[in-house]
């Protein structure tokens, strides 16, 4: 049974990488931070009670920005793959919040190979680390974008994730570490952060659907994404941590649509008269915008076989179709005289 460690098992894509690796028999490993309120919700289904034999997935403190309590679990759980996909995450927050994203995104990859580094030296047991890049990457470069395409980042985010990038690239070159980036293109799911675009749309439909809520209020809509879905993309991870050497991977569904198409294809499948709810609110608009990532990922097609299998059009009902569920949830309960709050449209 092979060990796998992740770093950030709470997102979006850490739940995803946790059922996939469970599925696979793999002993989970995964780092949460404290916090005064639960925020294991997205792997909750999987978790189980640590004092039941059955238990194959572990949870254990810390933080990015903790490298001693990152050496610490590192050593505990001696993992044959460590996947590093904590980060604070959102573009537009990081504009804010700029030195934090730094510490997080960059220097907190930094203490992760430093740890790994170290315990391979002190002769702890051969790691394999997965980078999770990104293609804000990318940012100005016109598309489509490959792994020869120049860095261009436009965003404190963007450039702390190429910090970490190049980090992992000098690991492996200076001390032969086992290290892959993946440079993943946005990938969505009905577990997305509810203040990214496309969740941000189709959880606002599901409530305005069910008269829970008027308006939506949005940013840039011009703005193109290659968007895909997040399970398909935990696959590729997990394939680049297989294959003979490290490298690095675009993974992209090759498709790029606009946020208004987003937008248009969502509030119809809803059958609403979306047009009616729909405002432009300057606040999301970003200090520097990306405008059109479209990737290439003919290399992780052709070297790893991976392919993803959920298109745009499905890819968007399922998030609609989740939402308008997760509304009727909503407004059960609030008949029921439960205090519903929802924050949505207020941030990001
Ligand atoms: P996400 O839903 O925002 O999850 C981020 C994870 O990182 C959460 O588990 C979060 O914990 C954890 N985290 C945040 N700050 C941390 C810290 N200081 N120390 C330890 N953990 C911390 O992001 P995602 O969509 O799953 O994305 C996974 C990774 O891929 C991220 O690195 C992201 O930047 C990158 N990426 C994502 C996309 C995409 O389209 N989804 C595309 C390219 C790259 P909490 O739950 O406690 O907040
Ligand atoms: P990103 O590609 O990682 O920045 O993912 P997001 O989902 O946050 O944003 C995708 C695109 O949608 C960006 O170009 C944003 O400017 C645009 N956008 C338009 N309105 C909004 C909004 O209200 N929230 C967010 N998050 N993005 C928006």
């Amino acid at each position: 049974m092979k060990t796998a460690l992740i770093f950030g098992i709470t997102g979006q894509d850490g739940s995803f990488l946790a059922e996939l690796l469970l599925a696979k028999g793999y002993d989970v490993h995964g780092v949460i931070r404290r916090a005064s309120t639960f925020n294991t919700d997205r792997i909750d289904a999987v978790y189980r009670d640590p004092h039941e034999n059955r238990a194959t997935m572990h949870l254990h403190y810390g933080d990015m920005s903790d490298g001693t309590g990152l050496r610490r679990v590192i050593a505990h759980v001696q993992p044959d793959e460590i996947y590093n996909l904590a980060a604070q995450s959102h573009v537009r927050v990081s504009f804010d919040q700029a030195e934090y994203t730094a510490d997080v995104v960059a220097t907190g990859t930094l203490r992760a190979l430093e740890a790994v580094r170290d315990h391979m030296k002190a002769g702890g047991k051969p790691v394999r680390f997965y980078q999770a890049g990104s293609s804000e990457m990318f940012g100005a470069a016109p598309p489509p974008q490959n792994e020869s395409t120049p860095f261009y980042p436009r965003s404190p985010y963007a450039v702390s994730k190429v910090a970490a990038h190049w980090y992992a690239v000098n690991y492996r070159e200076a001390y032969g570490l086992f290290v892959s980036n993946g440079i993943l293109f946005n990938h969505e799911s009905e577990r997305r952060g509810e203040t990214f675009v496309t969740r941000k749309i189709t959880r606002a439909l599901g409530r305005i659907k069910l008269g829970m809520q008027d308006k939506l209020y949005l940013g840039n809509l011009d703005a193109r994404r290659d968007w895909g879905y997040a399970g398909d993309y935990v696959e590729a991870m997990w394939m680049m941590l297989q294959a003979s050497r490290p490298d690095d991977y675009v993974v992209a569904t090759g498709e790029s649509h606009s946020v208004l198409e987003f937008l248009e294809l969502a509030g119809e499948y809803s059958g609403l008269d979306w047009k009616k709810h729909v405002e432009t609110d300057a606040r999301y608009f970003r200090p520097s915008e990306v405008d059109h990532l479209r990737g290439d990922s003919s290399k992780a097609r052709r070297e790893l076989g991976w392919s993803p299998k959920i298109g745009f059009p499905a890819l968007v009902r399922l998030m609609v179709d989740y939402d308008l569920d997760l509304a009727k949830q909503e407004r059960t309960l609030a008949e029921a005289g439960h205090r519903v709050v929802f924050r949505g449209s207020a941030h990001a």
